[in-house]
């Protein structure tokens, strides 16, 4: 039987199977096309610059030997590239001049790799980029929002690079990390709300990690992976917040991993941000932490005392509020944890000036801060955390109390054992003794569990810090 392109490719598939690892043969295998076979010269399709680059650099070995075995020593490749925006952000509908068809030979191989004609790019199907998409955009984070200091110079002006031309740039991924409250999400948002302001016709999308890793997980149960992916391949702009969360979702990774190649190779943007180095990310698969290293990691950093006066000042004038120098100076001296804490300060302050009726100065505020640093004059009940916490989130008293496993329950029963042992000097025994008779091991457990969940779940931090904001003010 005469040999034709597809018979040679499916042969030669069968070998790279077996060799490559299978996630990278659906990632860089799968979608070439076998296009046509004069003698011994194969022509594929591939679909941009990038995967053909790609190719080049990680698998031409490979494809040589496989293709020399079917066609003999005289085996040649040639690529046909569908599409350009590697690089250069366009999409894909650009055709690529003839005059950038280069041969390229490898001496070595005595491969040469002849790269044909694009044509246009088959996966951009007209009218379904119309649908609508809502961004998850916070219109109050903008990059005018966004104080500018040592602290975060480097992140801030790439994140503006990128917002001004998404995909057109060398920092793709961006990567922003650092500690918590340091930023890393107003960021984010900043570069979706301003892509938005001069692209209104890129679609763009925020999504926290977790949020990804639901759907993900909700699309798998109704076998619907592929819907999942198709979405997001649409992303023009595409955000995932607090990546970190990635480490013990295998499965979403795998996904992540598919998205992320189809959408860097279509010279879609990718912004992500982390509360660690990527070198640090445990639990990351190497190929995922490889592609962050393709672009560009920034971080932030801690602000320093004139960023932190900066950037109080800048949240009082968005808010029509004054207060005396003198106290915005006492406050961003003695607050130098982050920026949360710091905004924390602040909202205290306006609380306690309001609540009492009183102008807010040094005096004020350093009741305030001395709340702050946990040194809380009046002594705080288990009774009165009870109450906060029944009312924060809507459970009666009893409820509390019962030995019901209701998750919400449960968890709002942890996070006041918490705040009772961080806030009173009562023994865990006593405590216990608050919630039904229940022995101080099961204290001990309760808190771990509130702190490991704050390190996981960011709503559930959220929660636990706005209670914990509470518990401050009563306790002054
Ligand atoms: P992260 O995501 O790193 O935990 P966020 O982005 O949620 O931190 O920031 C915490 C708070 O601090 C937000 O309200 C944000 O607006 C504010 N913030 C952080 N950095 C700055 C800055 N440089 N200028 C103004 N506000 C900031
Ligand atoms: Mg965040």
């Amino acid at each position: 039987m005469a040999k034709t392109a597809e018979t040679v490719w499916i042969n030669c598939l069968k070998i790279i199977k077996d060799i490559v690892e299978w996630q990278h043969f659906k990632t860089w295998f799968e979608p070439i096309k076998p296009v046509e076979l004069k003698e011994s010269v194969l022509m594929i399709q591939v679909p941009s610059q990038f995967f053909f680059e790609y190719l080049e650099e990680h698998y031409v070995n490979l494809l040589a030997k496989t293709l020399k075995r079917e066609l003999g020593k005289e085996a040649r490749l040639e690529y046909r590239i569908m599409v350009d925006s590697g690089n250069n952000g366009r999409n894909g509908s650009m055709d690529i001049p003839a005059s950038t068809a280069r041969t390229y030979t490898n001496n070595e191989m005595d491969f040469p790799l002849v790269i044909n004609n694009p044509v246009k790019n088959p996966f951009v199907i007209p009218g379904l980029k119309k649908m609508q998409i809502d961004p998850q955009l916070n219109p109050i984070y903008t990059f005018d929002a966004f104080i500018e200091g040592d602290c975060n110079r480097v992140a801030r002006r790439a994140g503006k690079t990128v917002a001004e031309k998404p995909g057109a740039n060398s920092f793709n991924p961006l990567v922003i990390y650092g500690g918590v409250g340091l930023g890393k999400t107003h960021l984010a948002q900043s570069i979706g709300n301003e892509v938005k302001r001069l692209h209104p016709n890129k679609v763009v999308l925020y999504v926290s990690s977790e949020k990804f890793i639901n759907q993900f997980q909700d699309h798998s149960r109704n076998n619907a992976i592929n819907d999942f992916i198709h979405f997001y391949q649409l992303i023009d702009v595409l955000m995932i917040d607090d990546v970190q969360f990635f480490a013990r979702a295998e499965k979403s990774q795998d996904a992540f991993f598919a998205i992320f190649n189809h959408l860097h190779q279509s010279g879609k943007q990718l912004i992500l941000t982390s509360d660690k180095a990527p070198k640090d990310l445990d639990g990351m698969q190497e190929r995922l932490l490889s592609r962050f290293r393709w672009g560009l990691s920034a971080d932030l950093q801690l602000p320093d005392y004139d960023t932190r006066i900066e950037i109080l000042e800048k949240k009082m004038k968005n808010d029509g509020l004054d207060m005396p120098k003198e106290v915005v100076k006492y406050v961003a001296y003695n607050i130098s944890t982050n920026v949360r804490e710091l905004e924390g300060a602040l909202i205290s302050l306006l609380a306690q000036s309001s609540l009492n009726k009183r102008e807010i100065d040094l005096e004020l505020a350093k009741k305030v801060l001395r709340n702050f640093v946990k040194t809380s004059s009046k002594e705080i009940t288990i009774e009165a955390i009870q109450k906060m916490v029944c009312e924060y989130f809507d459970v009666s008293y009893d409820k509390l109390l019962q030995k019901t496993r209701k998750r919400e329950i449960v968890q709002a029963r942890q996070i006041t054992m918490y705040l009772a042992k961080a806030f009173t000097k009562n023994s865990l025994k006593t405590i216990g003794e608050h919630f039904g008779g229940r022995d101080h091991t099961t204290v001990i457990h309760s808190c771990q569990t509130v702190k490991d969940l704050m390190d996981t779940d960011s709503l559930f931090r959220e929660n636990v810090m706005e209670l914990t904001q509470k518990v401050q003010l009563a306790a002054m």
